[in-house]
């Protein structure tokens, strides 16, 4: 680390099951890397599957007295946790910089991300409600009472650490449920700091286990939480391939899930945007995390007669991102996670160049080397190209002509995902048009910045099941009761 940790008992490298920190049974250890220059940064503990029935046994235990606290109890215990990660937020982003790669501008802004769900969640723990329903007949009354699923596990990937988890455990804690969470093997060291702080915060043992796991133990943990009839859900961030697997494996346990997988934004530009601010939308949108991020725009489409000056402005802006280590003043582009997200741009940008597409700028491995690649912005796009679809996850931008707004509604609904959408428009007939007829569960109109903790987060089609954060939040996390009072 450039800066030592203020607090280095933050760097944690054993598992947390049951409020004590555990090595593997075997003393297997997995090692992390700086994604910035290939160097071992720890050697975090490889549990398998007995760990993970450890933390199912003792999420279990956990759950009864969890849920039958108050919600304003269980506010409180969030709210220190908020209070905590908001207090060492600086250590939290240094240790997500490290493992991630990510500048640490980026870092900082997604521990207050992060946090803002356990703020949010600690606050909507205290206003869980029912109904009562006007009954058919006179003899009886109808209630609705809204209770904890029960056992929760979560699975969660390396783009976004920090925030990946807090938007899955604090609803989930919120709500009365407990929860077994596995990482990314890529991005332990973020996930097992928030234990720490959840620890100090005085969350109870059982209610939150974290166990840590190489990318082919994370297979056999990910059965054993599907397998178990005892987790009643599973929340799961990360690839559409894995996504389906799980729904799967979720099949005889007939598990409840929420699925945040796969996206191929589209970014539409028609001829009556504000051009300077659709640029400076779809920098943000395409190039924050180096395009790692699952809202990440993968194809953006200009109206033929704004085309080439977006295209001109656009790459302007690109070929100023400064690429470095995300430690490094003024970087705007770290490394990607690891070399097969290189290969996946490289491979993009081929086929694209193979099928007649034009560089504008990049469109190589960055001259630093390593899992460095330049922001690149193609031209001359066609739809059959790879990048036009699948999902680039990285720092690649096809820019793509268009002419008539049926058209290019068209050209967007036509993939298997439904996430995020974007267009820019100052007509008002057309924006709710546009956003009515775009199938995506979000629509960023006039910006490239939609996810906050107010906000409803989630997808439609194989994008995925289930929403994030907001007042919607919580119910994935509850069941729905109905009592029948009869003669009455
Ligand atoms: P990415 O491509 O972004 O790495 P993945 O979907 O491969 O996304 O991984 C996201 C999370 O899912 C990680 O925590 C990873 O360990 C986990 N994972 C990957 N494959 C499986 C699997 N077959 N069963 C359970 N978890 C898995």
């Amino acid at each position: 680390l450039p800066h030592p940790l203020k607090d280095p008992a933050l760097f944690k490298t054993q598992s947390y099951i049951d409020g004590t920190w555990v090595h593997a049974p075997d003393g297997s250890t997995f090692a992390v890397d700086n994604p910035a220059n290939g160097k071992p940064i720890a050697q975090v503990d490889n549990m398998g599957v007995a760990d993970a029935e450890n933390a199912i046994r003792a999420a279990n235990k956990a759950f009864r007295p969890w849920r039958a606290r108050t919600g304003k109890e269980r506010a409180e215990i969030l709210r220190r946790w908020f209070d905590l990660i908001i207090a060492n937020a600086e250590d939290l982003a240094q240790l997500m910089t490290l493992e991630q790669g990510k500048p640490i501008a980026e870092s900082r802004g997604e521990i207050v991300y992060g946090a803002s769900f356990v703020e949010w969640f600690a606050e909507q723990a205290k206003r869980v409600s029912g109904d009562i329903m006007a009954s058919p007949n006179k003899a009886n009354r109808m209630l609705v009472m809204r209770e904890p699923i029960g056992v929760c596990a979560a699975i969660t990937p390396w783009n976004f650490p920090n925030a990946m988890i807090t938007r899955k455990v604090a609803p989930a804690l919120a709500a009365g449920c407990t929860v077994i969470l596995k990482p990314a093997e890529q991005t332990p060291l973020s996930a097992l700091a928030l234990a720490e702080l959840a620890h100090r915060a005085g969350i109870p043992a059982g209610v939150l286990n974290i166990i840590t796991a190489d990318s082919e133990r994370s297979i056999d943990i990910g059965k054993t939480l599907c397998d178990s009839p005892v987790v009643r859900k599973l929340t799961f961030t990360g690839s559409t391939p894995v996504g389906r697997i799980l729904m799967q494996q979720s099949a005889p346990t007939l598990k409840k899930l929420s699925l945040e997988l796969g996206g191929h934004a589209p970014f539409i530009v028609f001829e009556d945007a504000d051009l300077d601010a659709a640029v400076e939308g779809a920098m943000i949108a395409k190039y924050r995390n180096a395009g790692q991020t699952c809202v990440c725009t993968n194809r953006i489409y200009v109206h033929a007669s704004v085309y080439d000056s977006f295209l001109e402005k656009f790459t302007a802006k690109v070929t100023n991102l400064k690429v470095g280590d995300g430690f490094t003043d003024q970087v705007t582009q770290g490394p990607l996670i690891d070399d097969a997200a290189v290969a996946k741009v490289r491979e993009h940008v081929k086929d694209a160049l193979g099928k007649g597409a034009k560089i504008a700028t990049g469109g190589k491995d960055h001259a630093m080397g390593g899992r460095f690649f330049q922001p690149t912005v193609l031209s001359d796009i066609t739809e059959e190209m790879l990048c036009m679809r699948e999902e680039t996850f990285g720092p690649l931008a096809p820019v793509v002509k268009f002419t008539d707004e049926a058209h290019v509604i068209e050209l967007a609904n036509n993939t298997e995902y439904g996430l995020a959408s974007y267009f820019y428009s100052r007509d008002v007939a057309r924006i709710f048009r546009v956003a009515e007829a775009l199938e995506y569960g979000m629509v960023g109109v006039n910006t490239g910045l939609i996810s906050n903790e107010v906000a409803p987060f989630g997808g439609v089609k194989q994008s995925g099941l289930g929403r994030e954060g907001s007042v919607y939040g919580m119910d994935d996390f509850m069941e729905i009761k109905y009592v029948c009072l009869g003669g009455m």
